[in-house]
Order: structure tokens, then sequence, then C-alpha cells
């Protein structure tokens, strides 16, 4: 049983995407649990869009179909969906060789593949209902150390200069695992150094994007080049992400914009006509790191913190959500039941069931990168017939197609508990 004197029942260490949407599920799915939510960055909708933590930078995130009926089930989703955009075709190719892929959202009986949305407008969305909701924010504040007690954990908590101590039932980490708290707790992980870096950008072309995504490989590393905006801006904005060594990096920062839309065409091609425009452009080194145990007594690791992918495959936040909602579901099932939410064997069972998914996404990512990452004529000869095959053999294109959508065979967290879009909508 839960001791009497806690302060919360789940503290979450960081307010991004990952522990914001948790916050925002146990308020919709749990609500009989108090949250509180400590992040190092002020939390409130006024300090959007400019200053405010890297989920909510001026990214896109590419959201599954999968993820959307999530965001559906915490009434969330016809307000995200303002600013996302559909992807209705995918163009997986190799750049040089003869053989691509398409996905249609028809032939899966579905009006979009996934979204394209904009992280600020999320950070928003997200802010927005949690301010409506019983969650209870520390923020600016930072977790700094967290001792097991017999039944929950007490936390320290560093906040205007000093520190605090909360207790609670559990404490989930989803500070994006850069803030040394997971190793700190005892975690250990594992990191695999692409030696790439990610350049961010949005891109303007002469041709309409007609609502497709396009995955390129080219000899220094994959590419995506993902649709934005709406039909009224005449669809001819794309969210670039391009995978370059640190080298060719270093070399495309120095050119000027013109010579940057130049070197994006040569590797691009002409799918979308010509590169007019490239925004500002962002970089991120690209690692592969994650845990194999990201449970212990009263501590869970989510999101980033549990695994941080490459982002051409558009999987780490998709994958990150079905994991949030197989913990949620643990929590109401404990809670029905009397038990405390942080007890190994709650946490471990949401360990168990999540793992098969978990490990299959990260493999599925990890292995783009390997194998269109390589241009030894053999394996470039294997993956071009891969992708040909692709293209030809149905039981092979649903496969990644199912990847692409991230339905994973997820059933929705409790149907009796699912929330209404007309009911949860937030109103300012
Ligand atoms: C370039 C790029 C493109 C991507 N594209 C996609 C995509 O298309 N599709 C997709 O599914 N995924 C994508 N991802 C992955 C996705 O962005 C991440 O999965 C997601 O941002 C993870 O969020 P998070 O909340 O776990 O971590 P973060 O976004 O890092 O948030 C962590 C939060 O914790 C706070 N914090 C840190 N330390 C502490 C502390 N000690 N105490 C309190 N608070 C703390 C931070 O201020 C921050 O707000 C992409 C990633 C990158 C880098």
């Amino acid at each position: 049983m839960t001791e009497a004197r806690m302060d919360t029942d789940l503290i979450i260490a960081g307010g991004g995407l990952a522990g914001a949407t948790l916050a925002l599920a146990v308020a919709r799915v749990v609500p009989e649990l108090r949250v509180t939510v400590v992040e190092s960055f002020p939390l409130s909708p006024d300090a959007l869009p400019e200053d405010y933590q890297p989920s909510y930078d001026a990214r896109s995130t590419a959201l599954a179909w999968g993820s959307r009926v999530i965001f559906e089930e915490l009434g969330l989703w016809s307000e995200l969906s303002e600013h996302a955009t559909p992807i209705q075709h995918i163009h997986v190719s190799d750049r040089g060789r003869f053989g691509a892929t398409r996905l249609h959202a028809k032939d899966h009986h579905q009006e979009a593949l996934g979204y394209v949305a904009d992280n600020r407008w999320m950070g928003l969305c997200l802010m927005r209902a949690l301010l409506a909701a019983n969650v209870r924010w520390e923020a600016p504040a930072e977790v700094v150390d967290m001792m097991p007690l017999n039944q929950g954990v007490r936390v320290s908590i560093r906040k205007d200069g000093e520190e605090q101590q909360l207790t609670g039932q559990c404490l989930v980490v989803a500070d994006g695992g850069r803030s040394g708290l997971r190793e700190k707790l005892g975690f250990q992980p594992r990191t695999v150094d692409y030696g790439q870096n990610a350049l961010i950008a949005n891109v303007t072309t002469s041709e309409a994007h007609q609502f497709t995504a396009f995955e390129r490989f080219t000899k220094s590393g994959p590419m995506a080049m993902l649709p934005q905006g709406s039909p009224a801006r005449a669809g001819h904005d794309s969210a670039l992400v391009w995978t370059l060594d640190d080298h060719a990096l270093d070399a495309l920062l120095e050119q000027t914009d013109e010579d940057k839309c130049r070197s994006l065409q040569d590797r691009f091609g002409w799918r979308l006509g010509r590169i007019t425009r490239i925004g500002q452009c962002n970089h991120y080194p690209l690692k592969l790191t994650t845990v194999d145990e990201a449970v212990r007594p009263g501590v869970v690791l989510v999101g980033n913190a549990a695994h941080a992918l490459h982002p051409v495959a558009g999987q780490g936040f998709n994958l990150a959500l079905r994991g949030l909602m197989a913990l949620v579901e643990q929590f109401r099932m404990a809670t029905d039941e009397g038990v405390s939410i942080g007890s190994l064997s709650v946490l471990s069972e949401y360990q168990r069931r999540h793992r098969q998914d978990w490990q299959q996404t990260v493999q599925f990512s990890d292995s783009l990168i390997r194998v269109f990452g390589q241009s030894l004529p053999p394996l470039a000869l294997a993956r071009d017939a891969g992708l040909v095959g692709l293209d030809l053999v149905p039981a092979a294109k649903r496969w990644f197609a199912r990847k692409a959508m991230g339905t994973g065979g997820r059933k929705p967290v409790m149907p009796s508990v699912k929330a209404t879009e007309e009911s949860a909508r937030y109103e300012p």
C-alpha cells in the first residue's frame, strides 16, 4: 500500500515532449493520481515560443498515424492538427541508383500515413491542456537526486538556488538523457556514435510537395524532406533532415544560402523542382543511446532518457508515445488494485510489455542507417534490390508501412476512460 504522507503521487523530471505528454495522459486516464512536473525551463504558455526547452524548438516532428490515434484519445488531436501536415505518400530512394519504393495512404485505407507537426505548436497545445488539468508545476527547477524509500521515493529538487525535497510513489525520468540524472540513478546507457550530424532546416521548392515525404539515401548519409504547411500556403514548404559527417557539415555551414540550396539540390535531386530557399540551419550530433533496463524500484526512464534514435526514420517520439501509454495503462491497473505505482512489479510489467516494440523500433532505425549508409557495391546492390523488392512485394511494403505508421497493434488505453475531443478541449 501507498505511504500516507507522500507530497504527491507521480514526479516527472522533465516537461519536454515526453514528460508533458505523460503528465497529460495520467491526468486524463488516472485522474486520482497527483502529478508534479519538475522542469528546468519556465513552464507557461507566455514563455512560448521563443525561449523554450529543446523539445519545443523550431523543428517539426513526423508523427505516425498511431500517434494521431493516441492524441485523439488524449483529446488533443483537433487542436494539434491545426498545424500538422498530412503525409499521404512516402517515397524512399537511393541517390544515383535505380531502386525506389512508394507508399500511399489510400492503399492502407487511411487518410494519411502520418503527419508533420510543428514542435512549438505541440508545446503550446500541451502546455495549455496541462494548465487546465490538475497538474502541479515546479519550474524553473531541476531534479538533482533521488533516494528510494520503503514504498516510494524522495526526490531532491534545486529551485531558486535552494534544495527542496519532494516525496512520491514514483519518479519518471523524462530529462532527455542529457542532465546526467539517468547515470546518477545507476542506469547504464549504451551509445553508438554514428559519427554524423543531423542538419535541420525549412526549405521552399518550386514544385508543391503534394503531401509526399521523401526519404533519400545518399553516399554521405540519409536525408528526409517532410511536407509542411497547409494547401492554402500552396504546399511548397518542406522540413529537411540531412545527415552529414563533421567535415561536410562544417563545409556546408560556411556556404551562402544560395550555395546551400545548390548543394542540397545536388544531393536531393529535382523531385520537388528547384530548391529556392533554405531557412535557418540547426544541427545535432547523431547517436543511438539505449538502456537495457529502464526500471528500478520507484523509478522509470521514458522518452530520450530511455532511447534516443537517429531522426531520419522519424521514430523517436512515436516510440516514446507508445511507451508512455503502456506505462499509463499499468498505472491505471495498479491504482485500481491499490498497489503503489512505483512498485517494481508494476514497472517491470510495463517494461515487459513495451520491450518488443522498443527493441524492434531501435533495430529498424539502426538498420536503416547501417544498410543505407553503406556505399560498398555488394551492399548497395542488395539494398537496391531491397528497395525494388519492397516496391513490388506487397507483404514487404506492408511491413515498412506498419513501421512508418507506428500502429504496432496498440489498443486504446482504456475505452471507458477515453477522453472525447470536445470534453477535453481547452478553451483559453
Ligand atoms: C533533429 C531531430 C529530429 C527528430 N525528428 C523526429 C521525428 O520526426 N519523429 C519522431 O518521432 N521523433 C523525432 N525526433 C525525436 C524526438 O525529438 C524526441 O524523441 C523527443 O524530443 C524526446 O523528448 P524528451 O521529452 O524525451 O526529451 P527532451 O526533448 O530533451 O526534453 C527533456 C526536458 O527535460 C528538461 N530537463 C533536463 N534535465 C532536467 C532535470 N534534471 N530536471 C528537470 N528537467 C530537466 C529539459 O529542459 C527538457 O525540457 C527527432 C530528434 C531530433 C534530434
